[in-house]
């Protein structure tokens, strides 16, 4: 009974409109994915359980910064990067330890991944390479927090702007399929790889052929399957 009103109150939050620009978060992040996002194409809806680790996730969030504002490190928390035209993002925190500034990133996971994590995840640094390059920072850091456990590791990463560049062009290429209506090729590493496996448009992108292919067109065929269904 009160599960279920809990249940479907996370349901109820969730927003299932037209993606816009690109977010940083984005970075990294297969381009399929992405250009579904920008189309509002079918998703399948997160579960209540997936909205409450998010949500843990992000109290997680707010205690780091309360301990920077007592440590008198954080100079700013939740920072949006300069307005331009291909992305948008916030950063966690940018802070000042020994007189050297760094751009903060936070990320949450459960126990068994914290464990196993002995590098920084690429998509973490991709995503922290664009704050760097945004803010012209020089250094940042990526702050890893087990759930369970309470545990932390840190890592530290020097802009490369090469990697912030290519990440950028990636978007703008990205950006032209999205206007011409061309959906892009599958991921590599379809269907294992860990963001297929947690995938919203896993079903959808299972009806399509693996290469680039017309929008319209696809998009036709899944609300003919949807209107049979
Ligand atoms: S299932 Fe994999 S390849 Fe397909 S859209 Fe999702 S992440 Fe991309």
């Amino acid at each position: 009974m009160l599960k279920e009103l809990i249940d479907k109150f996370y349901l109820d939050q969730q927003k299932s409109r037209e993606q816009v620009h690109f977010y940083i978060t984005d970075a990294g992040k297969c381009p399929r994915a992405v250009f579904f996002k920008f189309k509002n194409a079918p998703r399948k809806k997160m579960d209540a359980r997936i909205l409450r680790i998010f949500e843990k996730g992000e109290y997680l969030h707010r205690n780091i910064f309360n301990i920077l504002y007592r440590l008198r490190i954080g100079i700013t928390t939740e920072i949006k990067i300069p307005a331009q035209e291909i992305v948008s993002g916030r950063a966690d925190a940018i802070l000042c330890i020994d007189n050297q500034n760094y751009v903060l990133d936070i990320k949450s996971m459960n126990s068994m991944i914290f464990k196993n994590l002995i590098e920084p995840k690429e998509e973490n640094i991709y995503q922290l390479q664009l704050y760097l390059h945004f803010f012209e920072i020089k250094k940042g850091i990526l702050l890893y927090i087990d759930k369970d456990k309470q545990d932390i590791k840190e890592f530290i990463i020097e802009y490369d702007p090469n990697l912030a560049k290519s990440l950028l062009k990636d978007f703008e290429e990205l950006k032209k399929k999205i206007e011409a209506d061309i959906v892009p090729k599958r991921f590599d590493g379809w269907p294992d790889n860990w963001q297929c496996q947690y995938c919203q448009f896993r079903e959808i992108c299972s009806m399509a052929d693996g290469g680039e292919m017309n929008w319209k067109e696809f998009k036709d065929k899944i609300e003919s399957i949807q209107i049979k269904e």
